[in-house]
């Protein structure tokens, strides 16, 4: 049986990443994607190219009938899902919390915090083996940002982001009999667009001098460690968050 795994936020960066990730080590993909149709569309034909299905949807992880529908939508067309990578995130501004407009708080955490425990809540209904499910994985998308706090950048979706490492393992705990894990990746500081999309492209050159590896990560030094933490090589691995941040 091939694994059947949603990642949210497929279209670019460390979601498109690791769905070639994936897809060369046989899943089958469904692609949740905000709004940029066009990469959601050419990281699907390299999926394909490997060999695996791959479905595309639209969706808002932060509205829950956007859940429901990226979930229904999965299993009508590849079947039961095993596995969710709660990967769609953004900063979305960079500045003192004193200067952050609050729509952009909010934002910040519907996305990065609600979103994951909206896709996670869908997944927990359909994998879990008490529930008549196949069981499964579930990897979360942190920030080494959790534990650093982001100050004078954007400390609101750090503790989005803790809140994400504190869901990780209440939810590890809760699901451990019923054939579902649960685990976090903490990147560091990655070379994706999600830098441009806060308003500040610069942001790799000028944080690169906080890396101990003295280089930033890219998006290929994260997808094998939320491929490893899906797979059956980590079968008694539940409730870890393993930071990826080169020393950060
Ligand atoms: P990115 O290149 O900006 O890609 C973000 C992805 O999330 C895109 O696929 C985007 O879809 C999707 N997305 C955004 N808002 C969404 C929403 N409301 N509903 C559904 N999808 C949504 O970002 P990235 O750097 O790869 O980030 C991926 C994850 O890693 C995030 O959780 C981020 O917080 C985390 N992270 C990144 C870094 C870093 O330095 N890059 C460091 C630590 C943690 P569209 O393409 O349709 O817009």
């Amino acid at each position: 049986m091939r694994p059947i795994t949603i990642i949210t936020g497929g279209s670019r960066g460390i979601g498109a990443a690791t769905a070639l990730w994936l897809a060369r080590a046989g899943h089958d993909l469904a692609l949740c994607y905000r709004g940029n149709r066009s990469s959601a569309e050419e990281v699907a034909d390299q999926v394909t190219s490997h060999g695996g299905r791959c479905v595309l949807v639209r969706a808002d992880v932060s509205q829950e009938s956007d859940v429901d529908r990226l979930f229904d939508e999965t299993a009508e067309q590849l079947g039961p899902v095993t596995g969710l990578v709660n990967n769609a995130g953004l900063t979305a501004h960079v500045g003192d919390l004193a200067d952050t407009p609050v729509e952009v708080i909010r934002q910040v955490i519907d996305v990065n915090f609600l979103g994951t425990v909206l896709c996670s809540r869908r997944a927990a209904q359909v994998m879990s083996t008490r529930r008549g499910g196949p069981g499964g994985a579930i990897v979360n998308v942190s920030s080494g940002a959790a534990t650093l706090g982001a100050a004078h950048e954007y400390v609101h979706y750090a503790g989005a982001k803790a809140a994400v490492d504190a869901f990780t393992a209440g939810l590890a705990k809760e699901l451990a009999q019923d054939g579902v894990r649960v685990n976090a990746v903490a990147p560091g500081l990655v070379r994706t667009d999600i830098h441009a999309g806060a308003g500040v492209p610069e942001r790799l050159e000028t944080a690169v001098s906080r890396v101990p590896m003295g280089r930033a990560g890219e998006p290929e030094d994260i997808a094998p460690a939320i491929g490893w933490l899906l797979g059956p090589e980590s079968a008694y691995t539940s409730g870890a968050v393993l930071r990826v941040a080169g020393g950060l």
